[in-house]
């Protein structure tokens, strides 16, 4: 894929498969906090979904710092598959508190996917970027949520 090399802001959303070999729930949460530490230092936020077998991952910041990243992340063997979705420019951050939040569903997350017309099962390859972002968003509202009681 071929990524225009534009000053500012840009969101870059993309979906992969998680590798059998991939660390587990816990392992995984153990290692994201070094990931943030990169992501702060390079002025990337963003936000993981972990459900199901799939990653759907959004990243934003500087255009360089979010195809760095990106590389970097394309490279891992924990996943595969890597379909970027969406790369654009964007006017602000949606996920401007998050240097990387990695999250699961949960039950009280089924309304959310009703509210998209999403099964629990879903296959986020053929989704609109549009409704990756609002799920991911929504899970963020949640875990928000969650931090603030
Ligand atoms: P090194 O740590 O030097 O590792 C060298 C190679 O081994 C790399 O290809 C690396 O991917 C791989 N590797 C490292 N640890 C393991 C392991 N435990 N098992 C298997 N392979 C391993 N990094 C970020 O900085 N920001 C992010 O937002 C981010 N999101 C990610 C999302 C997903 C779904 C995954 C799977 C990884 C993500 N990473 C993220 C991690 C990223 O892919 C790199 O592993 C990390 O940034 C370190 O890069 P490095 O070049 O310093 O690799």
């Amino acid at each position: 894929m071929v990524f225009a090399g534009m000053p500012g802001l840009r969101r870059l959303l993309y979906v992969s498969r998680r590798a059998l070999a991939a660390a587990t729930d816990g392992q995984l949460a153990g290692v994201v906090h070094g990931w943030a530490h990169h992501n702060r230092h390079h002025a990337v936020t963003g936000f993981l979904l972990d459900h199901r077998g799939w990653f759907i991952q959004v990243l934003e910041g500087p255009g360089q710092s979010v195809m760095e990243t990106y590389r970097r992340i394309e490279a891992d063997p924990r996943h595969s598959d890597l379909l970027v979705v969406s790369y654009e420019r964007a006017a602000g951050r949606l996920f401007a508190d998050w240097d990387m939040c990695c999250q699961h569903l949960q039950d009280d997350d089924a309304a959310v996917l009703t509210s998209l017309g999403l099964p629990h099962d879903f296959d986020p390859r053929p989704l609109r970027a549009g409704t990756l972002i609002s799920l991911l968003e929504a899970i963020a509202n949640r875990q928000r949520a969650a931090l603030a009681a």
